[in-house]
């Protein structure tokens, strides 16, 4: 493993600063032992013209694998052999990533004590990685540092150069350059994007990754084209970590962004859907299929449960028919959000009047949901173990107990269809469960029966004549003469009588 950074200089900034902020000096070779075997640092040359610090990284195969064992899925045991014949001692980058951050720690943080003006300079900088290993291939090499500030260079190594028909192998001859970046920063991004592209981490991902990725990141990962991809593959897909940071980001994106930019950004991904005469996205689909149902109900006083980051609430604001629109999240992060894209706190007093949000559990009954004629579940029945899903039911249908209910819901059957999803996984890491049209039928069923509703099923998004819609959506009525519920009939009849003398 093998990576080398270049400066040049002038006899003012001499080009030997790198050794300052390196916190190396350029006339020693050093040595420093990691828990993978040794890194070493030197200078292959150092004037005022030009310098170049070297790190090598000489891993010890079998301290590797050992080491592995006994930390989670870092020691899955793979074939015997390949645990010790693999291309981790020349290639793995998630061990560079940690040698850099080890060696090359204070540099990375931006802070030089012998000369404390160094760090936020930016100096001209060129990184070279003769071998990088590269899902994504050169393609990926560009999209990734590019934004960044970066000139890229991605060469394909063939797989063997003797014999051109073999083809390229997975690695790439990288060089970086850029005149704009300080040091600190050349260091964050190689932090983090190398092991990004080898897509392979040596060890296990902990919770505490969340925040190293956050900490290296600032200040060029939030905005990042690539974010998603960036997070994910950081985090070696595990969709609880993902989610977590990017929820995180996007709290870091709101607060760096004033809140006409955030309608700005809103209006900018919807007009760019309409643009690209793609299909219109799900989300909005679905919403608008729930706006609907909703019109249809007469519904004007409207709960929206796990109303998450606040889009719903926002659409049903924009319609008069709804008088008074109630958001409610167990997650304070998402309901942050939602208050901050609803501009709550610089809202009209008309306007603030009609819309609320609060934290609760739908898992507890609850009585400020009493009393509103209509209740959204939008695909949030599937993020709740299923042995809590009596508990909701009872909160929203025993308890709560408004005239209409929506409840969406993937269709699982539809995951075939999607081409990015692997085979048997569910579209989102959080989701609990995915029904079929059949199991989420009887389900729906069996509550409205239980309940006193009656219940009829609408399919949102295109209907594949096979597989179904995308999503399903359940509109729950409650029964009006329903024998076991006195109070609601007394309520109605009440109504209805209301109605009559109205139209006598
Ligand atoms: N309704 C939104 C968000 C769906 S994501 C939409 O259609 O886009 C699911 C939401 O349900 C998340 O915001 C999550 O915080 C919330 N949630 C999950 N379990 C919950 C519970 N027990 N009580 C309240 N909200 C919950």
């Amino acid at each position: 493993m093998f990576l080398t950074i270049t400066t040049t200089g002038t006899p003012e900034r001499p080009a030997t600063d790198l050794g300052f902020l390196l916190h190396k000096h350029p006339d020693n070779a050093q040595a420093f032992s990691t828990s993978y075997g040794t890194a070493h640092v030197l200078y292959p040359e150092a004037d005022a013209e030009r310098c170049t610090a070297a790190l090598l990284l000489e891993v010890d195969a079998v301290a590797l694998v050992r080491r592995g064992k006994g930390k989670g899925r870092g020691g899955a045991p793979d074939a015997a052999l390949a645990q010790y014949v693999n291309d981790r001692p020349y290639a793995a980058s998630s061990l560079l990533a940690v040698a850099l951050s080890g060696v090359f720690s204070s540099a990375m943080r931006g802070v030089c004590a012998a000369k404390p003006e160094l760090p936020s300079q930016p100096r001209p900088l060129r990184v070279e990685v003769p071998a990088l290993p590269a899902r994504g291939g050169p393609g990926l090499v560009q999209r990734l540092f590019e934004p960044l500030g970066w000139t890229v260079t991605a060469e394909p190594v063939a797989l063997d150069a003797e014999f051109p028909d073999w083809g390229d192998s997975r690695y790439v001859r990288l060089a970086l350059e850029s005149e704009t970046l300080t040091l600190a920063e050349a260091l964050r991004h190689l932090y983090v994007l190398l092991p990004v592209l080898d897509d392979a981490k040596h060890y296990w991902v902990s919770p505490d990754e969340v925040d190293k990725l956050l900490r290296a990141g600032e200040g060029w990962l939030p905005g990042h084209p690539e974010q998603k991809l960036i997070t994910s593959r950081y985090l070696s897909r595990r969709w609880s970590l993902t989610r977590q940071a990017m929820e995180r980001l996007e709290l870091v994106r709101l607060a760096e962004t004033d809140d006409t930019a955030v309608e700005e950004i809103d209006n900018a991904v919807e007009a760019e859907a309409e643009a690209e005469e793609r299909p219109t996205p799900l989300a909005v689909r679905r919403r608008d299929a729930i706006v609907a149902a909703l019109g249809e109900s007469g519904a004007a006083r409207v709960l929206d449960l796990g109303c998450g980051q606040g889009q719903l609430v926002q659409a049903l604001l924009k319609d008069p028919r709804f008088t008074e629109i109630v958001g409610v999240d167990v997650s304070m992060r998402a309901l942050t959000i939602a208050s901050r894209r609803l501009k709550l706190d610089r809202m009209g007093e008309r306007q603030a009047s009609r819309v609320k949000l609060f934290q609760g559990s739908l898992a507890y009954t609850d009585t400020r949901l009493k009393g509103y004629d209509a209740a959204v579940l939008s695909e949030v029945v599937e993020h709740l173990d299923l042995p809590r899903l009596p508990a909701l039911e009872y909160a929203v249908f025993g308890s709560a107990r408004p005239r209409t209910v929506l409840v969406t819901t993937p269709n699982v059957e539809h995951n075939v269809r999607w081409e990015t999803l692997p085979a048997g996984h569910v579209r989102h890491g959080d989701h609990r469960f995915e029904w079929t049209r059949e199991e989420f039928r009887t389900w729906a069923g069996a509550v409205a029966e239980r309940h006193g509703y009656d219940v009829e099923f609408t399919p949102v998004g295109p209907e594949d004549p096979e597989v179904g819609p995308p999503t399903q959506m359940a509109v729950f009525t409650l029964r009006t003469t329903d024998e076991k519920h006195p109070h609601e009939k007394r309520t109605n009849e009440k109504r209805t009588n209301e109605k009559e003398a109205k139209a006598a």
